[in-house]
């Protein structure tokens, strides 16, 4: 696509995102190709949704065989592909059963309407109140921006709706001070990845578990970028010694299809009947055949054990070269989650890093977020943390 087209064709679109001066066009494993046929590294994966790397065979076989067989069916029809892929969800995590949607905002406005209605309808007992935590990323509807800890996805959207309060994370006491008998909920990413890569304390996660059980809290935990093997696991809280109530899932779960996921333990499957939630689009047979294969690459590989091996490998690589820079202050991740917090402005390395072919994006201010995919080798890595070396050592 010629420049004069690509700014022809951003005039029809509203302005909500900053974009890149890149428009790319194809995509195979670890690599992407733009319109003028330069190649790129990508350590993006378009914010961890192509776990599996672009174009990955045995899910575009899975996706080919579905459009040759159906498409669409209402939900009001069984859809075995959904059943199986909720019954792969459920035989890989702590939870019981799943409802499928279309994105990571729809998956967390489910987990809350479903806590809340769990709270009202069976416990009866009123609660209503979702505590979440400060540079948190929840989504962008009005209820997952309201329990996002970040005033920027807020401003300009009053009046917001009601019954969500924000907390500092990791300080069990704020939370045995902010709980009452109103709380319905508290949801959280165990890794914050939009605010800065900042994984929760082990202890602290632990005990705000204990405290959840111990007070008929629910405890929603936001998987959306962190789930899907990426850290190591296939669900980050495995690595915390706990099992939440509810946990969400889009991002990777679909390799690149649009596609997202609750998944909730038993006791909250009365929390919904029949028509008190739904989603037209919500686990298609197209999509729902998607997840299939996704899941059954994902846990049939090994690939949460490759990415914590593959992300140690990262982490080590980028700390060992990267020791003597002094504008980098701290390198931290959990398997294939990587940060770089530097001690300013990144806008300039990271173009820098794109015109050397390797795209890498920010989290927060002033980190630099890598989020390979799960299938990357290590002479990929070599080849990304030599650029960011390069870039971050320059005089
Ligand atoms: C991306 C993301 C969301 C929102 O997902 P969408 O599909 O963009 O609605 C929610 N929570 C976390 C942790 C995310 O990374």
């Amino acid at each position: 696509m010629s420049e004069t087209i690509a700014a022809a064709a951003s005039e029809a679109l509203l302005p909500t995102y900053a974009r890149f001066p890149i428009t790319l066009v194809k995509g195979e494993g670890s690599w992407l190709w733009d319109d003028a046929g330069k190649r790129y590294l990508d350590f993006v994966s378009g914010i961890a949704v192509t776990n599996l790397g672009h174009a990955p065979k045995a899910i575009k076989e899975a996706l080919v065989k579905q459009l040759d067989e159906l498409w669409h069916v209402s939900n009001l029809f069984h859809i075995p592909n959904q059943a199986d892929a909720a019954k792969l969800l459920t035989d890989n995590s702590c939870g019981d059963a799943v409802f499928f949607c279309n994105s990571g905002a729809e998956a967390n406005e489910a987990a809350m309407k479903l806590a809340r209605r769990y709270q009202q309808v069976v416990q009866g007992n009123g609660r209503y109140e979702i505590i979440t935590f400060e540079q948190s990323f929840h989504g962008r509807t009005l209820a997952t921006l309201t329990a996002t800890g970040q005033a920027k996805v807020k401003e300009g959207y009053a009046p917001l709706p009601e019954g969500f309060k924000t907390l500092p994370l990791n300080d069990i006491s704020v939370v045995e001070g902010a709980v009452s008998d109103k709380t319905a909920a508290i949801m959280l990413e165990l890794v914050q990845a939009e605010g800065g890569i900042y994984a929760a304390d082990a202890a602290y996660v632990k005990a705000l578990a204990e405290l959840c059980e111990k007070q008929g809290i629910l405890l929603i935990i936001d998987e959306i970028q962190t789930g899907m093997g990426r850290t190591g696991k296939l669900f980050a809280y495995e690595h915390f010694g706990i099992e939440p109530d509810i946990f969400t899932l889009a991002k990777g779960l679909g390799s690149g299809f649009p596609v997202g996921a609750m998944v909730a333990k038993e006791k909250l499957r009365q929390g919904f009947t029949a028509g008190s939630h739904g989603s037209t689009f919500g686990g298609t047979p197209i999509a729902t055949a998607v997840v299939k294969a996704t899941i059954e690459t994902i846990v049939g590989e090994g690939l949460p054990a490759r990415a914590a091996e593959q992300g140690d490998y990262l982490i080590s690589q980028l700390r060992m070269k990267l020791a003597g820079a002094s504008s980098v202050q701290e390198i931290r991740g959990l398997g294939l989650i990587v940060g770089i917090q530097c001690d300013g402005p990144i806008g300039d390395i990271v173009a820098a890093a794109q015109q050397r072919g390797l795209l890498v994006i920010t989290a927060g201010p002033n980190v630099i977020r890598l989020l390979p995919n799960l299938l990357v080798t290590n002479e990929e890595i070599d080849e990304a943390v030599e650029i960011l070396v390069e870039l971050l050592t320059a005089p």
